[in-house]
């Protein structure tokens, strides 16, 4: 199994990364792709001590929406600043990128923008991309039309949206990928998601230190309990959790490169 998604080069794992991983290790995750917010360097320097003790993973980079707006006017120095952190951490995808208009942390043109010229980067650096969008369909799926039907691959991550949404973006090719709010009681839509999708564009990941999954719920989240979430959509589709795991390890290779 691996976490397809976590940010595991967060402060929240600076005090105990090797329990964390160590936990990861021992409930059978074999890998992760640890997301790089592009433009903090602190956490960037982080990514050292988790390669020595996770040589397995991976790390993508991006400038998040949330940091959108001190690229206002300038969106091709956000492109800059994720190509530099992505070179350094040899990334294997650009993000995680997209539109965040729940929070609106930066102003709507801006996020378009800077989203826009790193999905450009991620075409130019022939790499996949991973996308953030919340209450943002339409204009994330606008932005990935814009740059070319079949030109930019890659992931929604965390998805959260309905069955029309998961389908628009199956259309665009890109894979879902589900994390532990499927297993909320609350998430039956989602549960429904989780049986829609296609076995063979089908992710699963912890978004870990957020949204540990049911009965980790409220606590830190950790990449080991993405297992608790592979469980639940094993037995929502029907199908043994250690052949749903290796069919996800073999999406996520197809998608991003074999890894280690
Ligand atoms: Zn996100
Ligand atoms: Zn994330």
């Amino acid at each position: 199994m691996i976490d397809s998604h976590c940010h595991l080069a967060d402060e929240a794992f600076a005090g105990d990364l090797e329990g964390v991983v160590a936990r990861a290790q021992a409930a059978g995750v074999r890998q992760a792709i640890c997301i790089l917010s592009a433009d903090e360097p602190e956490e960037i320097s982080r990514t050292e001590r988790l390669v020595q003790l996770w040589p397995a993973v991976r790390f993508a980079a991006g400038v998040l929406p949330h940091r959108a707006g001190a690229y206002a006017g300038r969106p091709a120095d956000a492109a800059a600043a994720a190509r530099d952190a992505a070179t350094q951490a040899r990334a294997v995808a650009i993000g995680e990128i997209g539109l965040d208009y729940h929070y609106n942390f930066a102003p709507r043109d801006v996020q378009r923008d800077v989203f826009a010229a790193q999905v450009a980067l991620a075409i130019d650096l022939d790499k996949p991309v991973v996308i953030h969008t919340r209450e943002a369909t339409e204009d994330t799926v606008a932005v990935l039309r814009e740059a070319g039907q079949g030109r930019v691959r890659g992931v929604f991550h965390c998805f959260s949206g309905t069955l029309d949404e998961a389908r628009l973006g199956l259309d665009l090719g890109f894979d879902i990928s589900l994390s532990g709010i499927l297993t909320f009681p609350k998430a039956e839509a989602l549960r429904d998601v989780a049986r829609f999708v296609p076995a063979d564009r089908l992710l699963v990941e912890t978004d870990a230190p957020f949204l540990a999954p049911v009965p980790h719920r409220g606590k830190r989240n950790e990449p080991a309990w993405v297992m608790e979430t592979l469980a639940r959509i094993a037995a929502v589709r029907a199908v043994p959790a250690d052949v749903m795991g290796q069919q996800i390890a073999d999406n996520l290779a197809r998608l991003m490169g074999p890894g280690a």
